[in-house]
């Protein structure tokens, strides 16, 4: 069979975004595919290098989730990155392969230090804010020390003295609080080596078990793009040792979160996996619906409310009908919301079941995954042969 490599980093407890959108899709490949799947620990430092306290916990708490929803540790590998350490080997052969300015041009890096760029924006203004304070300050207290000494009278001498005195006390205040700022700027201190170089480690955890396959959605497409790159690059220079993986892609349903926008733990919408009946209730009474619906008898816009779409995935044998009471203003969205969470509660009770038999050992999970890195590291030694094999280089 032939391989698929997928990952996911450890992020603690999944919610249905990830349920529908990757782990069913895992679940799936397991019938036709030999599949790989990895705990991204090390991608996870390149943005939480500062705080690693909880990852440990985090991954067996993803992991129990990948679980319960049936990825099979006995038709797949489950394994944790950091312990297969090839992936660290193949990466840095890897990194002599691709240049800076091919890096920099990564939309993810890009979009990241767009955003860093936009935080930057808010202390420029302060930055004026400050300058301008301090110039007065100076500016007075300079202007009345010269009246003091009795040099100061109000001619045209004095007020061109005021001037030229405003201005070069201004002048170098802003320097001075822009050379203070510049050794804050975001670049400097929060772009590390290890992020822009991610998509090189990517391509190592893709290429190292020479998988032929990677499941991703439509819009990720450029990222696999570096990969096939890269094993194309190494192919040619040193001779045919990678497939160029081809991208398997899934059109997943869109999951809204409480308020509408894409479920995301960051944006504080989610619901997980694991949520207990009691907060599932109290989460989907809170959930935005279609703001013109105000009363029961005001037709809905059910294709434009988030509650409606998750009637689409929980509750498939009633979606028609709810539809069309919802746009007859038959239906309120009170009971609608009601209705929701109570499937939701029985569609989520046996991953909720199984989690808990999880939980009472969760040793068993660990064990999981050592077995997962031992068979990892079968096909990643192998490789590993074979690319020191290609290079030429000792072994
Ligand atoms: S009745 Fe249901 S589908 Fe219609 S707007 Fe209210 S919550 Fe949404």
């Amino acid at each position: 069979m032939d391989r698929v490599l997928s990952g996911n980093r450890p992020t603690g407890k999944l919610h249905i975004g990830h349920l529908f959108g990757v782990l069913y899709n895992w679940r799936k490949l397991q019938d036709n595919y030999s599949c790989y799947y990895m705990v991204a620990d090390w991608h996870a430092l390149t943005t939480q290098w500062q705080d690693t306290s909880k990852i440990r916990d985090n991954i067996v708490d993803m992991v129990i989730d990948w679980l319960v929803v049936g990825i099979d540790p006995t038709r797949s590998v489950l394994f944790v990155q950091s312990e297969v350490k090839e992936h660290a080997e193949l990466h840095m052969v890897f990194s002599m392969l691709v240049t800076l300015s091919r890096l920099l041009r990564n939309p993810t890096f890009k979009e990241y230090v767009a955003e860093l760029r936009i935080k930057k924006e808010t202390p420029r203004k302060s930055v004026l804010k400050t300058a301008v304070r301090n110039t007065v300050d100076v500016f007075i207290e300079n202007v009345a020390k010269k009246l003091n000494s009795g040099e100061g009278k109000l001619d045209l001498d004095f007020m061109a003295y005021l001037r030229s005195e405003l201005q070069k006390t201004f002048l170098e205040n802003l320097k001075k609080t822009l050379e203070e700022e510049e050794e804050d700027l975001p670049y400097g201190s929060l772009v590390n080596y290890g992020f822009l170089g991610y998509p090189v480690l990517q391509a190592a955890d893709i290429l190292v078990y020479r998988a032929k396959y990677v499941p991703i959605g439509a819009d990720q497409l450029p990222h696999l793009e570096l990969t096939r790159e890269i094993a194309r690059r190494f192919n040619s220079l040193y001779g045919e040792v990678f497939p160029i993986p081809e991208p398997l892609i899934a059109e997943f349903p869109k999951v809204p979160g409480l308020d509408g926008r894409k479920m995301s733990k960051s944006y504080g919408n989610a619901i997980e996996i694991s949520e207990s009946p009691e907060s599932i209730r109290q989460k989907v009474k809170r959930m935005y619906t279609d703001p013109l619906k105000v009363r029961k008898g005001d037709p809905g816009h059910p294709e434009e409310c988030p509650v409606f779409m998750l009637h689409k995935l929980f509750n498939r044998e009633e979606v028609d009908e709810i539809k069309e009471s919802c746009i007859r203003g038959q239906l309120g969205c009170v009971e609608c919301k009601r209705n929701l969470a109570e499937k939701m509660v029985k569609y989520l009770e046996p991953f909720r079941e199984k989690r808990k038999e999880f939980e009472k050992d969760r040793s068993q999970v660990i064990d999981i995954l050592k077995e997962g890195a031992r068979k990892a590291a079968l096909v990643t030694r192998e490789t590993m042969e074979m690319v020191r094999d290609a290079m030429k280089i000792w072994k």
